[in-house]
């Protein structure tokens, strides 16, 4: 079968065959292949050369306290933050990380107190992010330990703990404030989709410790790499301890592509005649904005599942009302029949991640929106196919 486009996009070709119909399609990690088109098209800017003798030393700045931060990766990254106005930088540190995941184990050691033997609780609000609790406790650190999530937390005077706070929220897209008091512990503002292709932009995130990641930003999840603004000098000093221990540094390369493409991003908006290939944002929403009302159609079709509502916002970077269209659609089978949202996908071969791993109950999926287009396709028309009648 082809199936035309819907709605009158060229962006993302519609072709699916018989073939097709029995694939399995897998959307259970988030990878945010779907960017891949804005990058074809961007051609040689975005293409960076190193030669032989380049980025060999393990030093990139001995003046700057992350003596490993490559400054010309700093300086895209405070341009891009100015442009787009989601994040504050001027009072903050900057500390490159191998994905943000590498700066959140960074911040868990930053946070925690090395002279105590009781660990630090490590909460965040359900549905969480479902590696927070893996991150946490995987090497059975006796510094720090998850203790689940956040509103059933009960702060104790003696304990002290770390809550992170994810906003726009990975599973549900929500946003989030912390829930706990701060005087008792400390919060890690994880902003990895506070970007506009996801969500209006009410202004400049100015938190204490934010997280973010060229994987969600950009859709290079495949270069590894995040960073942290951190106002407080002696909390991104521990963090950089922690990195010199871990890796020695964040590769060079890696930090000299990731400063490239972040200016590719910028330049499309602050050169010369912008248009709909040269900025980034734009591309990217239109696209998420097309397979959110696709999804949204042929869920409401199936009558058997549901998904969260959004009111829309004014943007500050677009200067416009927008919707919110999050990375992932946290998906409720309100089918009674369906026990098990994710066995029940499974068995149509889609495959999904369940709420159980978010702190949530079975009745839940989170499924991937940053796929290939095809596969995405795909996994509307299956939907489609699953209606009550
Ligand atoms: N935080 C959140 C909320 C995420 O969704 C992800 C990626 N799925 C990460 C952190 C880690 O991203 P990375 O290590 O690729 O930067």
């Amino acid at each position: 079968i082809t199936t035309p486009s819907t709605t009158g996009t060229s962006d993302e070709a519609l072709s699916i065959s018989d073939a097709d119909a029995d694939a399995v399609i897998n959307l259970d990690h988030g990878d945010p292949t779907m960017f891949e088109p804005f990058w074809k098209n961007a051609g040689d800017k975005s293409t960076v050369v190193i030669p032989g003798w380049h980025t060999m030393s393990y030093f990139s700045d001995t003046s700057n306290l992350c003596w490993f931060l490559e400054p010309d990766f700093a300086n895209q990254v405070r341009r891009l933050h100015r442009i787009v106005g989601n994040a504050v930088t001027h009072a903050h540190h900057i500390i490159v990380g191998v994905g943000s995941t590498q700066l959140i184990h960074a911040l868990l050691f930053a946070l925690s107190a090395t002279d105590t033997h009781h660990p630090v609780s490590v909460v965040s609000a359900a549905p969480f992010y479902s590696m927070y609790p893996g991150i946490t406790d995987f090497l059975k650190s006796g510094l720090f330990r998850w203790a689940g999530d956040a509103t059933s937390f009960k702060v104790n005077g003696s304990s002290s703990f770390i809550e992170i706070v994810c906003s726009p929220n990975n599973p549900d897209g929500t946003l989030r404030r912390a829930v706990l008091s701060t005087e008792a512990g400390k919060l890690v503002h994880d902003l990895a989709y506070y970007w506009p292709q996801y969500t209006p932009m009410r202004g400049p995130a100015d938190e204490d410790i934010m997280l973010f990641t060229v994987s969600k930003a950009t859709g290079h999840a495949g270069t590894r790499i995040g960073w942290a603004l951190v106002r407080d000098a002696d909390v991104a000093r521990r963090m950089v301890k922690f990195i010199e221990m871990n890796s020695i540094g964040v590769s060079k390369d890696s930090q000299v592509r990731a400063a490239r493409i972040l200016q590719v991003i910028s330049d499309g908006y602050e050169l010369p005649d912008p248009d709909s290939t040269t900025r980034f944002f734009h591309f990217s929403r239109r696209l998420l904005a097309d397979r959110w009302q696709r999804l949204r159609r042929a869920v409401e079709e199936s009558g058997r599942f549901s998904l969260p509502q959004f009111s829309s916002e004014f943007c500050e970077f677009t200067k416009e009302h927008a919707e919110t269209y999050p990375a992932f659609a946290w998906l409720r089978c309100v089918d009674e029949s369906i026990e098990d949202c994710e066995g029940f996908f499974k068995s149509v071969k889609v495959l999904t991640r369940s709420g159980r791993h978010f702190g949530a109950g079975p009745e839940y999926i989170r499924i991937s929106m940053l796929d290939r287009a095809h596969n995405f396709d795909l996994f509307v028309e299956r939907i489609a196919s699953l209606g009550l009648g």
